[in-house]
């Protein structure tokens, strides 16, 4: 009874949320608002700044924005409020908040062996962004809470209280499969939009997917990779390399980097 109760409600709630991801058309369930979303993610954005501090290598700062802008420029996402800061640590992680509020810790710089592999991790996190990940995994544990309680209407307490618990400890959950795909997908074709070579997003995954990966072992473990992930993105690469091809400021793998900086 329960489960009918619980089919007849997300069938209401499909009809009433759902939204088309941009670029890969998917529709997926949408009950969390944008604007919420996009609050949650520069406060937390302000957390992380202030417990790992921006780094004050200007090179490194630069080298991420020039990335970034041409990363969010090939987003054509007007409404985010765009930040890009390498912040100060060990980390080998990178990630984009709902809003477009990015990071890329200088733990993760170092393996960069140039500016379109950096380009590459930029767009898979900005992928996650503008597909509204954690927007969609907050409506699934809404769900799912409703199962587990056997509520049958939808009270606004109710509703605020599981959504505030699944927004506030949503943000840095691990990605399913699903979304790990998407966001490459995505990533491959805004990189590739920028006029970085989508080439370099298959072999940047290749070189840690041969026993490498104890490596990136924090990127992977919040964007889990598996030997699907390089044949996803090598299956795409022919539709990347035509944006590629119409992109206006080809820049190819861009500048070399050595040890997270720009090589002279
Ligand atoms: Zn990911």
């Amino acid at each position: 009874m329960k489960n009918l109760a619980l089919a007849a409600i997300a069938a209401t709630l499909f009809a009433a949320g759902c939204r088309t991801v941009p670029m890969t058309e998917r529709s997926q369930l949408m009950l969390s608002t944008e604007s919420s979303e996009k609050e949650l993610g520069a406060t937390a954005y302000n957390d992380y700044k202030r417990e790992t501090q921006p780094t004050t290598n200007a090179e490194q700062q630069a080298l991420l924005q020039r990335v970034g802008n041409a990363i969010k420029d090939a987003s054509d996402e007007k409404t985010f409020e765009w930040e890009f800061n390498v912040l100060e640590s060990d980390t080998v992680n990178a990630f984009c908040l709902p809003g477009g509020k990015v990071a890329v810790y200088t733990g993760m710089m170092k393996y960069f062996s140039n500016e379109a592999e950096l380009a590459c991790v930029v767009a898979h996190e900005v992928g996650h962004a503008i597909a509204r990940h954690g927007g969609e995994r907050t409506s699934w544990s809404y769900l799912q809470a409703l199962g587990t309680l056997g509520v049958s209407t939808l009270g606004n307490d109710t509703l605020q209280t599981i959504y505030g618990i699944g927004a506030e400890y949503g943000v840095m959950l691990p990605y399913s499969r699903l979304h790990e795909n998407e966001a490459d997908l995505i990533g491959l074709y805004l990189m590739a939009k920028a006029g970085y070579d989508p080439q370099a997003a298959v072999d940047f995954w290749k070189k840690f997917n041969t026993g490498n990966s104890s490596k990136l072992d924090e990127i992977l473990s919040t964007h889990p990779c598996d030997a699907t992930r390089v044949a996803n993105l090598s299956q795409h690469l022919p539709e990347a390399q035509e944006l590629y091809q119409q992109s206006k400021a080809k820049k190819g793998l861009g500048t070399s980097i050595v040890n997270g900086i720009p090589a002279k």
